[in-house]
């Protein structure tokens, strides 16, 4: 049976001299087509040897299948997706989503020439370093400023730049890993820094600096730990008492705090999260942050501090290699000038204001959502629930936020069934499981992903039935 059903496939040749065929290759490169074709033959081979398919489909529905896996094959893989997670500062789903401003700055040096290395004063070479150092120097009061790749890029770097061959002391309890492992002690191996691990995972005083301080030491360094909080019996050497120590040896000292906060949350419970204006007046000599966190701008790290801890720095043929692009200082740029009004930073920056968002507004919106979906899937159970959502991005490790969401209980497939059917929507749905049901939290739910999401719900619940 199986030889017989091989036998009936259409010869090559055969579809593609067909009319489908032509229509198909007009519509995308005819070696996707081919490829395409080879793909779904070679399924189809394999379908009717193992019995599971048991006629052998016309040209004309070959055509049409090929021509879905042909324009599959021309999708892009990065995709817009709705974050339903609640988790504003989500690693995975891309972090900060960026200013309209930041956007607008992005596509003018995009689509245009712009001065990325060019001084307009002289005529002649610039430095590309000079962009946003203005606006950072301004708004954190440093003596100077200079934007790498990211802010792993940034460890590294000034780990090689002021302590390659020397000793590094660091806190026990602060030999962190943000996940994607990057691990404090690995950088700072790779950096040809060498580590000095002082005081145990819970307490640690400036004492067990002081007597970890010799010959070889290169630098003291501070890890914000910005995913895990040590709680209980805890003792930690203040940044204040750090920089005093580094004064006093002439030993220069760096702060990597992680999220980047020049917003002022007041009201939220921030107590732990260091505000980058304030660290950098008690005095470290250097101090790095990421720009798609708490800051809200690109991907970038930013390093601000001392001008000859950074001269030295930039002098750094590995600087070359974490050097960003025009896109990211552009985007850097805008998103900065916005912080220098609270009020613009709150009403501008995505990240900012939905950690802000009031959760009144968001149960408006999900009351509506609820009642269309409701309309959509009767007999549905679609409920609006109290719910808490997370900075994350490895920010305020135990701040919940209330939050609003909608409680989904399907009626005919289970909930880890329904949390991957949301996945595989043409524009996926990433939601969260919690007790039982399926919660979609407003709060990163776009006001433009809320058709895209209702459309999409609305046709797993149906379908399902
Ligand atoms: C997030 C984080 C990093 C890494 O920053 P990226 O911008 O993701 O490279 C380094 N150190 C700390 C303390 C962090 O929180």
């Amino acid at each position: 049976m199986p030889n017989s059903l091989l036998r009936q496939i259409p010869k090559v040749d055969a579809i593609i001299a067909s009319a489908g065929w032509k229509t198909l290759v007009a519509a995308c490169p005819e070696s996707i087509a081919k490829d395409a074709l080879r793909e779904y033959l070679g399924s189809l081979r394999l379908a009717i040897k193992e019995g599971r398919a048991t006629v052998v489909p016309s040209i004309k529905e070959i055509v049409k299948d090929v021509g879905a896996r042909a324009a599959a094959l021309m999708e892009p893989g990065l995709k817009r997706v709705i974050n339903a997670t609640g988790v504003v500062i989500h690693t995975n789903l891309g972090r900060s989503l960026l200013a309209k401003r930041a956007v607008d700055a992005i596509v003018k040096v995009a689509t245009g020439y712009s001065n990325l290395e060019y001084d307009i004063e002289k005529g002649a070479r610039g430095s590309r370093y000079v962009h946003c150092a203005s606006i950072l120097k301004r708004l954190t009061g440093a003596e100077e400023a200079f934007v790498v790749n990211n802010n792993a890029g940034a460890v590294f770097l000034i780990l090689n730049t002021l302590a390659e061959g020397k000793e590094v002391i660091i806190a026990r309890g602060e030999l962190i890993e943000i996940g994607g492992s990057f691990r404090i002690p690995d950088v700072m191996k790779k950096s040809g820094a060498v580590l000095k691990e002082v005081g145990t995972t819970n307490r640690t005083y400036i004492e067990d600096f002081e007597r970890a301080i010799g010959e070889n030491t290169g630098l003291i360094m501070k890890a914000h730990t910005s995913n895990y909080r040590i709680r209980g019996f805890t003792h930690e050497a203040s940044s204040e008492e750090l920089v005093q120590l580094g004064k006093k040896y002439n030993i220069p000292t760096y702060f990597d705090t992680g999220s980047g906060l020049f917003y002022n949350f007041e009201g939220l419970e921030t107590l732990d999260e260091p505000l980058i204006r304030d660290e950098l007046k008690k005095g470290f000599d250097v101090i790095s942050f990421s720009g798609d966190k708490l800051l809200g701008a690109p991907q970038a790290g930013i390093v601000i501090g001392e001008r000859g801890c950074l001269e030295a720095m930039k002098k750094n043929p590995m600087t070359r290699a974490l050097r960003p692009d025009k896109f990211t200082l552009a985007g850097l740029e805008a998103t900065l000038l916005l912080c220098l009004d609270a009020r613009s930073a709150a009403a501008g920056i995505p990240t900012i204001r939905m950690v802000l968002e009031d959760k009144d507004a968001l149960a408006k919106r999900a009351r509506r959502l609820a009642s269309q979906l409701k309309k959509s899937c009767p007999g549905e159970t679609v409920s609006v629930v109290d719910i808490y959502s997370e900075v994350g991005g490895g920010s305020f490790p135990d701040m919940v936020i209330p939050s609003v969401g909608l409680a989904l209980r399907p009626s005919t497939i289970t909930i880890d069934g329904l949390e991957k059917r949301l996945r595989h929507l043409p524009v996926p749905v990433v939601a969260r499981i919690e007790k039982e049901v399926l919660i979609l939290d407003m709060r990163t739910i776009l006001a433009q992903d809320e058709k895209d999401l209702v459309a999409g719900v609305a046709s797993v619940l149906t379908n399902a039935r």
